[in-house]
């Protein structure tokens, strides 16, 4: 059974989907591996390393898609010299890959016609036994943490307290909206740096998690479920956003770094940050928006862009893991390891749907779309 490891082809994708350690252990599991030549170039794992490992290094990369049993990538396959990269796949081959597969249903809608198996990294779901291949959280991670170095690096003060013989400096306030991983990194992250942290979500049962990082819980009482029964934000009311929007302004116009990473799964960003907060904060301050490719929690946030507004800077960064790319593709590699011993018996290709991670992940096989949520964005984008 051959694994393949595909070359990321977008200019803003460094990450790689397999490192040189995980590929050792697949070949000593008895798995041939190909790695696409150069694959592992942006992230710092030359081909002499893979080769090391274990694996073949392919140049030509039709050959390496086409002869896959199961192909391995990070960004969703796109279009290669003018060709879609997923017309060189076999029949009845897997795609092991971030899909986004509600954003992006028509990819999938391709993948079932070429009869391909595609395993998307978004759809594993978020349980205990899946932890270990649950990717959403080890790449949201590191995008919490660098959103505070980010913010550290463009505000103009210290973010520890400091008692110096040249006087004393106060610790930065730091406001963090959207407890979820990324969120919670945040907190960790800029308690470490010794700012005085405080944080909001719109599901309470975040409350004790934010604390125990030795941050402050912003309370608002909500007449309404704000959380799935799975664990994730539902969309709120409009007063339920008129309250928060209430309760956050004073917070922001007092913080001197806010960090924004607020998502409802399948939906646009909730708008936390009207431009009137912008235009009520103090000229220094500073937003990192985590949430600017989903449409963004500021109202002025431009995606991959740093803008000045009113003297606040508003930066929405792109792919934060990307940036941090050798541990990124560790923590993935890692992930997809997990989750291929579920795909993999004896050496052999095994998709078992009565298995609650494979049934929630593949969402085509046998050239239909096997996710009702797949089938039901692809419905929506024909009504539009
Ligand atoms: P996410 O990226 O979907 O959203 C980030 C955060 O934004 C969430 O905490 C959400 O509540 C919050 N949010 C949404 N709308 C908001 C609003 N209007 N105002 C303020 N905050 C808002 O979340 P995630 O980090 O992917 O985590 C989603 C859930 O999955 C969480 O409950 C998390 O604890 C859980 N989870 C469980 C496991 C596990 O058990 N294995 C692993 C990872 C995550």
């Amino acid at each position: 059974m051959k694994i393949s490891v595909a070359k990321e082809i977008e200019v803003c994708e460094r990450r790689v989907a397999l490192i040189p350690d995980t590929v050792a252990r697949l070949v000593k599991q008895g798995c041939e591996v190909c790695v696409e030549s150069g694959a592992g170039e942006r992230s710092f794992f030359s081909d002499r390393l893979y080769e090391e490992a274990g694996a073949t290094i392919v140049t030509d990369t039709d050959k390496l898609w086409g002869e896959a049993d199961i192909l391995l990538k990070v960004s969703p396959p796109g279009e290669r010299d003018g060709k879609p990269e997923i017309d060189s796949l076999k029949e009845g081959s897997i795609l092991i890959s971030f899909l986004n597969p509600l954003g992006n249903p028509q990819l999938a809608q391709q993948l079932a016609e070429r009869k391909v198996s595609a395993i998307s990294m978004e759809m594993i779901p978020r349980t205990t036994r899946a932890q270990s291949m649950d990717a959403l959280s080890s790449q949201a991670s590191l995008a919490g943490y660098k959103s505070v170095l980010i913010a550290a690096a463009a505000l103009p003060k210290y973010f520890p307290m400091l008692t110096t013989a040249a006087g004393t400096i106060a610790p930065a306030k730091v406001f963090i909206m959207g407890a979820g991983v990324a969120g919670l990194q945040a907190i960790a992250t800029a308690r470490r740096l010794g700012s005085v942290v405080e944080a909001f979500d719109i599901r309470p049962a975040v409350k004790e998690e934010v604390q125990s990082l030795g941050a402050k819980f912003l309370e608002v009482k909500l007449d309404e479920e704000t959380a799935t029964a799975g664990g994730y934000a539902k969309e709120i009311s409009e007063e339920s956003k008129r309250r928060t929007q209430e309760a956050v302004a004073q917070r922001v116009a007092n913080a001197d770094v806010v960090i924004t990473t607020a998502q409802v799964p399948g939906r646009k960003a909730p708008l936390l940050v009207t431009e009137e907060m912008v235009a009520q904060m103090k000229p220094g301050t500073v937003i990192v928006d985590l949430a600017a490719e989903q449409g963004g929690n500021c109202a002025c946030t431009e995606p991959g862009k740093d803008i000045v507004k009113d003297g606040v800077t508003i930066i929405g960064p792109i792919n934060l893991p990307s940036s941090m790319p050798v541990h990124a593709s560790q923590l993935y590699a890692k992930n997809l390891t997990s989750l291929m011993k579920l795909l993999v018996k004896d050496n052999a290709l095994e998709l078992n749907f009565d298995d609650d991670i494979v049934d929630a992940a593949c969402v085509t096989h046998g050239g239909e779309i096997r996710s009702e949520r797949v089938k039901q964005a692809l419905e929506t984008l024909a009504v539009k």
